[in-house]
């Protein structure tokens, strides 16, 4: 097998025929022997039967289908475990990511990189909002972690199969799949592309989701937050004994008794929410800890069609 694409799917059905000819014309136009891996992400619309109808049509066509959706990032997990091929490509299905790139990503990757990412020059499909929000995660995760994740970039990218072997090693539960493909080096190259808008149907990532996404990459890749607790701490400690020698200065100097209400409630209140706030942020991590202790498995296939 030389290419294998890696699409996953989550109620798609308004979008599959137009991806599916975009992306037959792309593979008729490469060299070689391909696959394409349809991972159903537990789809509750007609996406499963559409893509069975792709395979019996064609038998690069191969269909993995989940129990239920286990999640977007589980769905390209379940492809790399199954892909084959030389290079493997992971693209969005709503054809935000156009197809017709992956011949560019490919040369890219005989010129010798290992990682080649797509990056989105321009996001003419997204809101201000989106953009907005993207960009300060993208500044927030670079400042938290030391592994370079790059900005811009989306799971639309190529990998070596060598890489695809070093992810396949990788099992955590929370997976932050760009993060992860930057954790394990190689070459890594770019191509820059235009994002296009969604072409049909609306988005399988709404702002909570959404946020638990950008919760799983910070935390998966950073520990930041729990070191921030202790400077916090050890800045507020230096601030009370600050106040307490100016209190304890005005009591036995000066003979100033301080009425002081409003600033025992201030100092309360303020610590109790940092206390909190702070036992929030290492539950979080404890949390981790405990779904990563249980070891469950990450996706389960109900079935698979067109692999040995
Ligand atoms: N997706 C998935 N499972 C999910 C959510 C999304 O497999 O639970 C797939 C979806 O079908 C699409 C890709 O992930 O192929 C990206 O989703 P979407 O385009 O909705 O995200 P956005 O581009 O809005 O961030
Ligand atoms: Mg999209």
């Amino acid at each position: 097998m030389n290419y294998s694409i890696i699409i996953p799917i989550y109620n798609e059905e308004a979008v599959l025929p137009k991806l599916y000819e975009r992306l037959r014309s792309v593979c008729d136009s490469l060299a070689g022997e391909g696959e394409l891996i349809f991972v159903d992400d537990g789809s509750r619309d007609q996406s499963l039967s559409i893509i069975e109808k792709f395979r019996s049509q064609d038998p690069r066509v191969k269909i993995l289908s989940f129990s239920r959706n286990f999640g977007h990032q589980m769905a390209i997990t379940a492809g790399l475990d199954a892909a084959s091929g030389e290079a493997v490509v992971i693209i969005d299905a709503d054809l935000q990511d156009p197809p017709e790139l992956i011949p560019e990503l490919i040369k890219k990757w005989r010129e010798g990189y290992k990682v080649v990412y797509a990056e989105r020059s321009a996001r003419r499909g997204d809101g201000i909002f989106k953009r907005a929000s993207a960009r300060l995660f993208y500044r927030l995760l670079k400042w938290l972690t030391k592994y370079p994740i790059p900005e811009n970039v989306g799971d639309f990218r190529l990998l070596d199969k060598q890489v695809v072997t070093e992810l396949r090693q990788l099992r955590e539960q929370h997976r932050f799949m760009r993060g992860l493909t930057s954790w394990v080096g190689f070459r890594q190259g770019k191509v820059a592309f235009v994002r296009d808008p969604r072409y049909a149907g609306e988005t399988k990532y709404p702002f909570r989701k959404m946020l638990r996404f950008a919760f799983d990459g910070i935390t998966s890749f950073s520990i930041v937050p729990l070191r921030l607790a202790v400077s916090l701490g050890f800045f507020i400690v230096i601030i009370c004994v600050g106040l307490a020698l100016w209190a304890l200065g005005a009591r036995f100097i000066f003979h100033v008794t301080i009425q002081g209400w409003t600033s025992l409630m201030l100092a309360v209140v303020f610590m109790g929410g940092v206390q909190l706030m702070m036992l929030g942020v290492v539950g979080e991590y404890v949390g981790r800890i405990y779904e990563e202790v249980k070891g469950r498995p990450l996706y389960i296939i109900e079935r698979k069609e067109g692999f040995e």
